[in-house]
Protein backbone atom coordinates (compact mmCIF):
# COMPACT_ATOMS: atom_id res chain seq x y z
CA UNK A 1 0.00 0.00 0.00
CA UNK A 2 3.10 2.63 0.80
CA UNK A 3 4.79 1.26 -2.03
CA UNK A 4 1.78 1.87 -4.23
CA UNK A 5 1.08 5.77 -2.43
CA UNK A 6 5.06 6.48 -3.38
CA UNK A 7 4.80 4.95 -6.64
CA UNK A 8 1.98 7.16 -7.22
CA UNK A 9 3.59 10.30 -5.89
CA UNK A 10 6.58 9.85 -7.92
CA UNK A 11 4.37 9.13 -10.97
CA UNK A 12 2.60 12.42 -10.71
CA UNK A 13 5.84 14.24 -9.95
CA UNK A 14 7.64 13.31 -13.26
CA UNK A 15 4.29 13.88 -15.15
CA UNK A 16 3.85 17.24 -13.79
CA UNK A 17 8.02 17.91 -13.85
CA UNK A 18 7.52 17.34 -17.81
CA UNK A 19 4.72 19.44 -18.04
CA UNK A 20 6.69 22.11 -15.91
CA UNK A 21 9.53 22.05 -18.50
CA UNK A 22 7.10 21.79 -21.57
CA UNK A 23 5.61 25.06 -20.21
CA UNK A 24 8.97 26.84 -19.85
CA UNK A 25 10.25 25.81 -23.27
CA UNK A 26 7.18 27.43 -24.75
CA UNK A 27 7.82 30.77 -23.08
CA UNK A 28 11.41 30.84 -24.45
CA UNK A 29 9.39 30.43 -28.17
CA UNK A 30 8.10 34.02 -27.32
CA UNK A 31 9.97 36.90 -26.99
CA UNK A 32 7.98 39.65 -25.13
CA UNK A 33 9.57 42.75 -26.26
CA UNK A 34 12.50 44.58 -24.78
CA UNK A 35 15.05 47.06 -24.73
CA UNK A 36 15.47 49.01 -28.35
CA UNK A 37 17.47 51.54 -30.28
CA UNK A 38 17.21 53.80 -32.79
CA UNK A 39 17.61 52.89 -36.40
CA UNK A 40 20.19 55.72 -38.30
CA UNK A 41 20.14 56.41 -42.21
CA UNK A 42 23.08 56.23 -43.83
CA UNK A 43 24.00 58.00 -47.20
CA UNK A 44 25.10 55.78 -50.33
CA UNK A 45 27.90 58.40 -51.70
CA UNK A 46 31.34 56.44 -51.84
CA UNK A 47 34.74 58.06 -53.00
CA UNK A 48 35.57 55.18 -55.38
CA UNK A 49 34.48 52.49 -57.32
CA UNK A 50 36.46 49.73 -55.91
CA UNK A 51 36.56 49.08 -52.14
CA UNK A 52 40.11 49.66 -50.08
CA UNK A 53 38.55 47.62 -47.39
CA UNK A 54 35.89 44.63 -46.78
CA UNK A 55 34.22 43.87 -44.03
CA UNK A 56 32.37 40.84 -43.44
CA UNK A 57 29.98 40.05 -41.12
CA UNK A 58 28.25 36.81 -40.44
CA UNK A 59 25.04 36.16 -38.38
CA UNK A 60 25.68 32.48 -37.35
CA UNK A 61 22.17 30.61 -37.87
CA UNK A 62 20.61 34.14 -39.57
CA UNK A 63 17.59 33.19 -42.20
CA UNK A 64 15.24 35.46 -43.22
CA UNK A 65 13.02 34.46 -40.22
CA UNK A 66 15.60 35.66 -37.66
CA UNK A 67 16.17 39.13 -38.96
CA UNK A 68 12.50 40.14 -39.30
CA UNK A 69 12.07 38.78 -35.52
CA UNK A 70 15.15 41.33 -34.90
CA UNK A 71 12.94 43.58 -36.88
CA UNK A 72 9.73 42.89 -35.34
CA UNK A 73 11.23 42.87 -31.42
CA UNK A 74 12.88 46.80 -32.47
CA UNK A 75 9.64 47.91 -33.46
CA UNK A 76 9.86 47.72 -37.07
CA UNK A 77 13.33 49.00 -37.93
CA UNK A 78 16.98 47.13 -38.49
CA UNK A 79 20.15 48.84 -39.10
CA UNK A 80 20.23 45.85 -41.99
CA UNK A 81 17.33 48.55 -43.93
CA UNK A 82 19.91 50.46 -45.28
CA UNK A 83 21.27 47.85 -47.64
CA UNK A 84 19.71 48.76 -51.24
CA UNK A 85 21.68 45.50 -52.42
CA UNK A 86 20.75 42.19 -51.80
CA UNK A 87 20.50 38.76 -52.68
CA UNK A 88 20.02 35.15 -51.46
CA UNK A 89 23.10 32.66 -51.22
CA UNK A 90 22.69 29.08 -51.47
CA UNK A 91 24.13 27.08 -48.92
CA UNK A 92 25.03 23.43 -49.06
CA UNK A 93 28.33 21.74 -49.03
CA UNK A 94 30.21 18.92 -51.09
CA UNK A 95 28.91 16.39 -48.91
CA UNK A 96 25.89 17.61 -47.29
CA UNK A 97 22.42 19.37 -48.60
CA UNK A 98 22.54 20.80 -45.28
CA UNK A 99 26.07 22.42 -44.54
CA UNK A 100 27.44 23.59 -40.77
CA UNK A 101 29.63 26.15 -40.17
CA UNK A 102 32.94 24.98 -40.76
CA UNK A 103 31.73 24.31 -44.51
CA UNK A 104 29.82 27.31 -44.62
CA UNK A 105 32.92 29.22 -43.40
CA UNK A 106 35.29 27.87 -45.74
CA UNK A 107 33.07 28.09 -48.95
CA UNK A 108 32.93 32.57 -47.44
CA UNK A 109 36.68 32.24 -46.28
CA UNK A 110 38.16 30.43 -49.74
CA UNK A 111 36.00 29.97 -52.62
CA UNK A 112 35.30 26.10 -52.51
CA UNK A 113 32.52 23.90 -51.49
CA UNK A 114 33.85 21.46 -49.03
CA UNK A 115 32.57 18.45 -46.00
CA UNK A 116 30.83 19.32 -43.01
CA UNK A 117 33.32 19.83 -40.67
CA UNK A 118 36.49 20.96 -42.76
CA UNK A 119 38.24 24.21 -41.55
CA UNK A 120 40.18 25.68 -44.70
CA UNK A 121 40.12 22.34 -46.76
CA UNK A 122 38.92 21.45 -50.26
CA UNK A 123 36.68 18.28 -50.24
CA UNK A 124 40.52 16.52 -50.67
CA UNK A 125 41.56 17.60 -47.27
CA UNK A 126 44.11 20.02 -49.22
CA UNK A 127 44.61 23.80 -47.72
CA UNK A 128 43.22 26.35 -49.75
CA UNK A 129 44.06 29.73 -49.16
CA UNK A 130 41.80 32.48 -47.51
CA UNK A 131 40.59 35.39 -48.70
CA UNK A 132 42.24 36.88 -45.16
CA UNK A 133 45.84 34.93 -45.88
CA UNK A 134 45.86 36.68 -49.45
CA UNK A 135 45.06 39.94 -48.19
CA UNK A 136 47.85 39.27 -45.97
CA UNK A 137 49.83 38.69 -48.63
CA UNK A 138 49.10 41.86 -50.51
CA UNK A 139 50.12 43.80 -47.21
CA UNK A 140 46.77 44.34 -46.20
CA UNK A 141 45.87 44.63 -42.18
CA UNK A 142 43.54 41.61 -41.07
CA UNK A 143 41.36 41.10 -38.04
CA UNK A 144 38.80 38.30 -37.18
CA UNK A 145 36.07 38.91 -33.98
CA UNK A 146 33.30 36.60 -32.76
CA UNK A 147 31.32 36.18 -29.91
CA UNK A 148 32.15 31.87 -29.76
CA UNK A 149 35.63 31.05 -29.24
CA UNK A 150 37.69 32.52 -32.39
CA UNK A 151 38.88 29.10 -32.97
CA UNK A 152 35.55 28.51 -33.24
CA UNK A 153 34.37 27.47 -37.00
CA UNK A 154 33.34 30.24 -38.48
CA UNK A 155 36.34 32.69 -37.77
CA UNK A 156 38.55 29.41 -37.46
CA UNK A 157 38.17 28.77 -41.30
CA UNK A 158 39.30 32.13 -42.46
CA UNK A 159 43.16 31.32 -40.59
CA UNK A 160 43.21 27.78 -40.14
CA UNK A 161 43.90 24.65 -42.37
CA UNK A 162 42.47 21.63 -40.54
CA UNK A 163 40.62 18.40 -41.40
CA UNK A 164 38.26 18.91 -38.40
CA UNK A 165 36.69 21.93 -36.66
CA UNK A 166 37.03 20.13 -33.26
CA UNK A 167 40.96 20.51 -33.89
CA UNK A 168 40.99 23.75 -31.79
CA UNK A 169 44.59 23.19 -30.60
CA UNK A 170 45.59 22.61 -34.00
CA UNK A 171 43.20 25.67 -35.07
CA UNK A 172 44.89 28.20 -32.33
CA UNK A 173 48.31 26.89 -33.59
CA UNK A 174 47.43 27.97 -37.20
CA UNK A 175 46.75 31.85 -35.36
CA UNK A 176 50.78 32.10 -35.15
CA UNK A 177 51.78 31.05 -39.11
CA UNK A 178 49.92 34.05 -40.19
CA UNK A 179 50.64 37.63 -39.65
CA UNK A 180 47.28 39.01 -38.46
CA UNK A 181 46.73 42.13 -36.63
CA UNK A 182 43.96 41.85 -34.78
CA UNK A 183 41.42 39.00 -33.06
CA UNK A 184 38.91 39.60 -30.50
CA UNK A 185 37.16 36.38 -29.61
CA UNK A 186 37.21 33.43 -26.46
CA UNK A 187 39.15 30.38 -26.56
CA UNK A 188 41.68 31.77 -24.00
CA UNK A 189 42.02 28.23 -22.92
CA UNK A 190 43.53 26.88 -26.49
CA UNK A 191 46.09 29.40 -26.26
CA UNK A 192 47.42 28.95 -22.53
CA UNK A 193 45.86 25.70 -21.15
CA UNK A 194 47.01 23.30 -24.22
CA UNK A 195 47.54 19.42 -23.38
CA UNK A 196 50.44 19.80 -25.24
CA UNK A 197 51.89 21.78 -22.70
CA UNK A 198 52.90 25.14 -25.18
CA UNK A 199 51.79 28.09 -24.19
CA UNK A 200 50.97 30.29 -27.12
CA UNK A 201 50.10 33.30 -24.96
CA UNK A 202 53.64 33.78 -24.81
CA UNK A 203 54.56 32.91 -28.12
CA UNK A 204 52.24 36.10 -29.66
CA UNK A 205 54.00 37.98 -27.05
CA UNK A 206 57.01 37.56 -28.46
CA UNK A 207 55.78 38.04 -31.86
CA UNK A 208 54.68 41.06 -30.95
CA UNK A 209 50.90 41.12 -29.53
CA UNK A 210 48.91 42.54 -26.87
CA UNK A 211 47.44 39.78 -25.25
CA UNK A 212 44.47 40.96 -23.32
CA UNK A 213 41.15 39.33 -21.60
CA UNK A 214 39.30 42.27 -20.42
CA UNK A 215 37.36 44.20 -23.04
CA UNK A 216 38.08 47.30 -20.86
CA UNK A 217 41.97 46.77 -21.79
CA UNK A 218 40.88 45.46 -25.15
CA UNK A 219 39.19 48.51 -26.08
CA UNK A 220 42.01 51.30 -25.12
CA UNK A 221 44.45 49.56 -27.35
CA UNK A 222 44.40 51.68 -30.87
CA UNK A 223 47.92 51.18 -32.84
CA UNK A 224 49.73 47.56 -33.06
CA UNK A 225 49.07 43.84 -32.91
CA UNK A 226 45.91 42.68 -30.68
CA UNK A 227 44.83 39.59 -29.42
CA UNK A 228 41.68 39.76 -27.45
CA UNK A 229 40.91 36.30 -25.82
CA UNK A 230 37.94 37.28 -23.74
CA UNK A 231 36.67 34.07 -22.25
CA UNK A 232 38.16 30.79 -21.27
CA UNK A 233 36.33 29.19 -24.46
CA UNK A 234 33.04 31.06 -25.48
CA UNK A 235 31.77 34.26 -24.68
CA UNK A 236 28.36 34.46 -22.66
CA UNK A 237 25.18 35.46 -23.58
CA UNK A 238 24.00 39.12 -23.68
CA UNK A 239 23.63 39.62 -19.85
CA UNK A 240 26.27 38.21 -19.22
CA UNK A 241 28.76 39.72 -22.11
CA UNK A 242 27.29 42.72 -22.86
CA UNK A 243 28.55 44.97 -25.67
CA UNK A 244 31.24 42.70 -26.60
CA UNK A 245 30.97 42.88 -30.24
CA UNK A 246 30.35 46.76 -30.72
CA UNK A 247 33.10 47.51 -28.70
CA UNK A 248 35.33 44.50 -30.37
CA UNK A 249 34.24 45.85 -33.82
CA UNK A 250 34.92 49.19 -33.33
CA UNK A 251 38.18 48.70 -31.60
CA UNK A 252 39.20 46.05 -34.67
CA UNK A 253 38.56 49.00 -37.07
CA UNK A 254 40.32 51.61 -34.89
CA UNK A 255 43.53 49.10 -35.57
CA UNK A 256 43.17 48.26 -39.24
CA UNK A 257 42.23 51.75 -40.97
CA UNK A 258 45.74 52.43 -39.70
CA UNK A 259 47.31 50.28 -42.92
CA UNK A 260 46.98 52.75 -45.83
CA UNK A 261 46.89 49.96 -48.25
CA UNK A 262 43.24 48.92 -46.70
CA UNK A 263 42.10 46.16 -44.71
CA UNK A 264 39.79 42.69 -44.65
CA UNK A 265 37.77 42.45 -41.39
CA UNK A 266 35.42 39.25 -40.64
CA UNK A 267 32.80 40.01 -37.73
CA UNK A 268 30.63 36.90 -36.45
CA UNK A 269 27.61 36.95 -34.40
CA UNK A 270 27.95 33.70 -33.77
CA UNK A 271 25.25 32.86 -30.89
CA UNK A 272 22.25 33.74 -33.61
CA UNK A 273 22.89 29.63 -34.71
CA UNK A 274 22.71 29.10 -30.94
CA UNK A 275 19.51 30.60 -30.31
CA UNK A 276 18.07 28.71 -32.78
CA UNK A 277 19.48 25.48 -31.66
CA UNK A 278 17.98 25.97 -28.75
CA UNK A 279 14.58 26.61 -30.32
CA UNK A 280 14.38 30.20 -28.03
CA UNK A 281 13.36 33.18 -30.13
CA UNK A 282 14.51 35.03 -26.71
CA UNK A 283 18.08 33.90 -27.48
CA UNK A 284 17.91 34.05 -31.42
CA UNK A 285 16.14 38.23 -30.67
CA UNK A 286 19.17 39.04 -27.97
CA UNK A 287 21.86 37.99 -30.57
CA UNK A 288 19.86 39.51 -33.76
CA UNK A 289 19.85 42.90 -32.30
CA UNK A 290 23.54 42.73 -30.73
CA UNK A 291 24.76 41.70 -34.53
CA UNK A 292 22.15 44.43 -35.76
CA UNK A 293 23.80 47.27 -33.65
CA UNK A 294 27.15 45.87 -34.64
CA UNK A 295 25.94 46.06 -38.17
CA UNK A 296 25.01 49.69 -37.66
CA UNK A 297 29.01 50.50 -36.29
CA UNK A 298 29.95 49.32 -39.02
CA UNK A 299 28.05 50.81 -41.57
CA UNK A 300 29.01 54.03 -39.70
CA UNK A 301 33.04 53.14 -39.91
CA UNK A 302 31.87 52.34 -44.31
CA UNK A 303 29.57 55.49 -44.95
CA UNK A 304 32.48 57.98 -43.06
CA UNK A 305 35.31 56.16 -44.82
CA UNK A 306 34.02 56.03 -48.16
CA UNK A 307 35.98 53.69 -49.40
CA UNK A 308 34.64 50.27 -47.25
CA UNK A 309 32.67 47.64 -48.62
CA UNK A 310 30.23 46.19 -45.85
CA UNK A 311 28.75 42.60 -46.54
CA UNK A 312 26.79 41.03 -44.25
CA UNK A 313 25.20 37.47 -44.87
CA UNK A 314 24.78 34.34 -42.80
CA UNK A 315 26.52 30.54 -42.90
CA UNK A 316 23.06 28.36 -43.18
CA UNK A 317 19.74 28.90 -41.37
CA UNK A 318 18.96 27.44 -37.56
CA UNK A 319 15.91 26.05 -36.26
CA UNK A 320 13.85 26.69 -39.49
CA UNK A 321 12.58 29.23 -37.82
CA UNK A 322 9.13 30.78 -38.34
CA UNK A 323 7.75 33.90 -37.14
CA UNK A 324 4.54 33.27 -35.92
CA UNK A 325 2.78 36.39 -34.58
CA UNK A 326 4.53 39.49 -33.75
CA UNK A 327 3.64 42.80 -32.60
CA UNK A 328 5.05 46.57 -33.69
CA UNK A 329 3.97 48.59 -30.87
CA UNK A 330 5.56 46.70 -28.11
CA UNK A 331 8.30 44.32 -29.89
CA UNK A 332 6.30 41.19 -29.19
CA UNK A 333 7.44 38.31 -31.31
CA UNK A 334 6.27 34.51 -31.49
CA UNK A 335 8.81 32.21 -32.86
CA UNK A 336 7.73 28.31 -34.19
CA UNK A 337 11.24 25.96 -34.85
CA UNK A 338 11.01 22.94 -36.92
CA UNK A 339 14.12 21.57 -36.18
CA UNK A 340 16.99 21.51 -33.30
CA UNK A 341 19.65 21.80 -35.86
CA UNK A 342 20.13 23.11 -39.27
CA UNK A 343 18.06 23.73 -42.77
CA UNK A 344 19.23 23.90 -46.31
CA UNK A 345 17.63 26.96 -46.63
CA UNK A 346 18.92 29.80 -48.93
CA UNK A 347 20.22 32.97 -46.89
CA UNK A 348 20.42 36.49 -47.48
CA UNK A 349 23.16 38.67 -48.15
CA UNK A 350 23.37 42.41 -47.76
CA UNK A 351 26.12 44.53 -49.52
CA UNK A 352 26.83 48.76 -48.76
CA UNK A 353 29.69 50.30 -50.64
CA UNK A 354 32.13 50.66 -53.47
CA UNK A 355 31.18 46.92 -55.39
CA UNK A 356 27.72 46.23 -53.68
CA UNK A 357 26.11 46.07 -56.81
CA UNK A 358 27.89 43.73 -57.70
CA UNK A 359 26.06 40.80 -54.77
CA UNK A 360 22.64 40.65 -55.93
CA UNK A 361 20.27 38.20 -57.26
CA UNK A 362 20.86 34.35 -56.34
CA UNK A 363 24.63 33.41 -55.49
CA UNK A 364 26.36 30.44 -54.71
CA UNK A 365 27.77 30.81 -51.28
CA UNK A 366 31.85 30.32 -52.52
CA UNK A 367 30.56 33.65 -55.58
CA UNK A 368 30.35 35.73 -52.46
CA UNK A 369 34.38 34.98 -51.81
CA UNK A 370 35.24 34.98 -55.59
CA UNK A 371 33.24 38.49 -55.62
CA UNK A 372 35.02 39.55 -52.31
CA UNK A 373 38.54 38.62 -53.95
CA UNK A 374 38.03 40.41 -57.32
CA UNK A 375 37.09 43.58 -55.24
CA UNK A 376 40.14 43.65 -52.88
CA UNK A 377 42.96 40.89 -54.19
CA UNK A 378 42.83 41.02 -57.84
CA UNK A 379 42.34 44.63 -57.80
ZN1 LIG B 1 24.91 25.65 -35.62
Amino acid sequence: MILMIALTISLFSVAQNTYMDAEAENEEKIYKGGETYEVKTFPHKFKTDNPKNIILMIGDGMGVAQVYAGLTANKGHLFLENFKYMGFSKTYSSDNYITDSAAGGTALSAGVKTYNGAIGVDAEKNPVKTILEKAEDKGLATGLVSTSSITHATPASFIAHQESRNQYEDIAADFLKTDIDVFIGGGYNHFANREDGQNLVEKLEENGYKVEQEMSAISKIKKGKLAGLTAPAHNGRMEERGEMLEVATETALNILKRNKKGFFLMVEGSQIDWGGHAGSTIYVVEDMLDFDKTVGKALEFAAKDGETLLIVTSDHETGGMAVLNGDFNNGMVVGEYTTGGHTGLMVPVFAYGPGAEKFIGFMENTDINKKMEELLIKN
